[in-house]
């Protein structure tokens, strides 16, 4: 994929043809950014696939660029964050029938811890949005409370319950309605990072799946900045999130840790599948170009990969994977390394 780094203005005095492909464009624009966010079955998806044919047939649609590219970006960005979000929500059902489950197994076994959880859990479970779920919240976790309260009691059997309560507690706590795609690049933010991860670590204790965290940083972005210009820089910055965005599988995830490093979330890999996936990013990177100009400017990533283990916390997988990234950077950049 190569970025043309020129922009490009609405005149004001367009003649009447360029005028006319210039609004079809942009319609064609809004038409399919409106048919990503809905499901196939919504009727409005032929109305608007008939509708963008009859626009065609008047004048010539050429790829997005300038405002319909931006549109374009618009309907990616709400695209995203409302997968990651109906993600989000599945997750935090599914924590919480886990968490009733064990409120009303220790209720069969005492008397005086009265919870109102089973209604709670059916309107949890009646929610169609985390918003729905945010109105529940503190009732919910009111009574998460009274059971990790009580569970100190217990004997150790319950401490997997309480952690599944505790991260139930905070994950309804951090489901805030802010902003969980990073507005530059497209890509789910480190706020969005920040609570998948505890889900992810979670499942995986759970179903025993493994899966791999690789961090990426851009090589020498600094000096990339300082020869061409901030601007461009986020232009790169920004094609490159769109690069490896495209070369990982729909069932993985890409977020933007901060300035030029991304995180990437490999499902269901052991080491060499992920190592292969990683060297894959990294030659779809290098290959990339943009161009300024007549200039076709290049950068390269440094690329960390660890695999999830039982004794993982979120840091220490990230650290492991951050350490084996700066050997990267040692070793030369433009490549990767796993941690072993
Ligand atoms: P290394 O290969 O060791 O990673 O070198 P580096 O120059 O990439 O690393 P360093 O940490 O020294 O510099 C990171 C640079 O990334 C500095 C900063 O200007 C740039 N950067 C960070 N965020 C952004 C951004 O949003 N836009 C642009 N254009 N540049 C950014
Ligand atoms: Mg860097
Ligand atoms: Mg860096």
């Amino acid at each position: 994929m190569s970025v043309n780094t020129k922009s490009n203005p609405i005149k004001s005095n367009i003649p009447p043809q360029e005028f006319s492909e210039l609004v079809a464009n942009l319609l064609v624009s809004c038409f399919r950014g409106i048919n990503q966010s809905l499901s196939k079955e919504d009727a409005l998806v032929k109305k608007l696939e008939q509708l963008e044919s009859v626009v065609r047939k008047g004048v010539r649609i050429s790829p997005a660029s300038g405002l319909g590219k931006e549109i374009e970006e618009f309907f990616d960005r709400q695209k995203t964050e409302l997968q990651f979000q109906e993600e989000e929500k599945d997750f935090v059902k599914t924590m919480a029938l886990e968490v009733a489950e064990t409120i009303r197994s220790m209720l069969s076994n005492s008397s005086g811890l009265e919870t109102n959880i089973s209604a709670c859990v059916e309107n949890i479970e009646k929610a169609n949005s985390i918003q729905d779920i945010l109105k529940l919240k503190d009732t919910f976790i009111g009574e998460i409370q009274k059971v990790r309260d009580y569970s100190q009691s217990l004997n150790d059997e319950l401490e997997e319950h309480r952690k599944t309560s505790t991260i139930l507690a905070e994950k309804l706590e951090q489901s805030q309605a802010e902003a969980l795609v990073d507005s530059l690049t497209n890509v789910l933010n480190r706020a969005a990072y920040n609570m998948k991860i505890v889900q992810l670590i979670h499942e995986f204790r759970r179903y025993k799946e493994e899966w791999a965290l690789l961090v990426l940083d851009i090589d020498n972005f600094k000096k990339f900045n300082d020869d061409y210009g901030h601007q461009i820089g986020d232009r790169v910055l920004k094609s490159v999130a769109g690069t490896v965005r495209n070369t990982i599988r729909i069932s993985d995830h890409i977020f933007r840790y901060g300035g030029e490093e991304f995180v990437v979330i490999l499902n269901r890999v052991d080491a060499s599948f992920a190592s292969q996936l990683a060297e894959k990013i990294c030659r779809q990177v290098e290959n990339d170009y943009f161009v300024d100009g007549d200039n076709k400017l290049k950068v390269t990533i440094s690329i960390g990969g660890a695999i999830i283990t039982e004794e993982d916390t979120e840091s220490s997988l990230f650290e492991r994977a951050d350490q084996a990234m700066y050997q990267a950077k040692k070793n030369g950049r433009n490549q990767v390394v796993m941690d072993t």
